[in-house]
């Protein structure tokens, strides 16, 4: 897929949660400008990024939203919710905490969503596949429970995150069409 200019056929909003640190903020920095910062500051106000597509002949823009900072305030507001289409719930390989606290992101997500809502999980970090905390198997065997799709990532040496951002907005696509 390309980048298309002139017409947008589709606009689809796609959150990401998870808690602070997992790397939503550079897996959207990757995905949108392709960029990737070690010393990314801590997200200041709700902040949204697009990047348009073009998923079968139609051009697409996403358009990304990102938390606020508010993860450690559980202060995600239904606003930043609202609307949206799909959803990338991020934790970190290397932090077991960030995957235990998943199915209360995906609650509260499930709570404010659209029901329809495509979800992905998204096990970000995977360049420091010698400090993993989180099996593979264990968050394959959660995304299949739960019904989400489930890739791993690296923001860092861009692994994956076009997969993931791809693999939800054909699918968000496909469901409309
Ligand atoms: P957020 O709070 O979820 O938005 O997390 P950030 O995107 O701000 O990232 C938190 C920290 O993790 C920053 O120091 C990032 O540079 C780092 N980080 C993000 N993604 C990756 C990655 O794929 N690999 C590594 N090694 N570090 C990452
Ligand atoms: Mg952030």
């Amino acid at each position: 897929y390309g980048d298309a200019s002139q017409r947008i056929d589709y606009v689809f909003k796609v959150v990401l949660i998870g808690d602070s640190a997992v790397g939503k903020s550079q897996i959207l920095a990757r995905f949108a400008r392709n960029e990737f910062s070690l010393d990314s500051k801590a997200t200041i106000g709700v902040e949204f990024q697009t990047r348009t597509l073009v998923i079968q002949h139609k051009s697409v823009k996403a358009q990304i939203w990102d938390t606020a900072g508010q993860e450690r305030y559980r202060a995600v507001t239904s606003a930043y919710y609202r609307g949206a289409v799909g959803a990338l719930l991020v934790y970190d390989i290397t932090k077991r905490q960030t995957f235990d606290h998943i199915p209360r992101w995906l609650e509260e997500l499930r709570a404010h969503a659209d029901k329809n809502i495509v979800i992905m999980l998204v096990g970000n970090k995977t360049d420091l596949e010698d400090q993993r905390a989180v099996p593979t198997e264990d968050a394959k065997e959660f995304a299949q429970k739960e019904g989400l799709f489930f890739l791993e990532t690296s923001a860092m040496e861009a692994r994956n995150v076009e997969d993931a951002f791809f693999t939800v907005l054909t699918e968000i696509f496909n469901i409309v069409n």
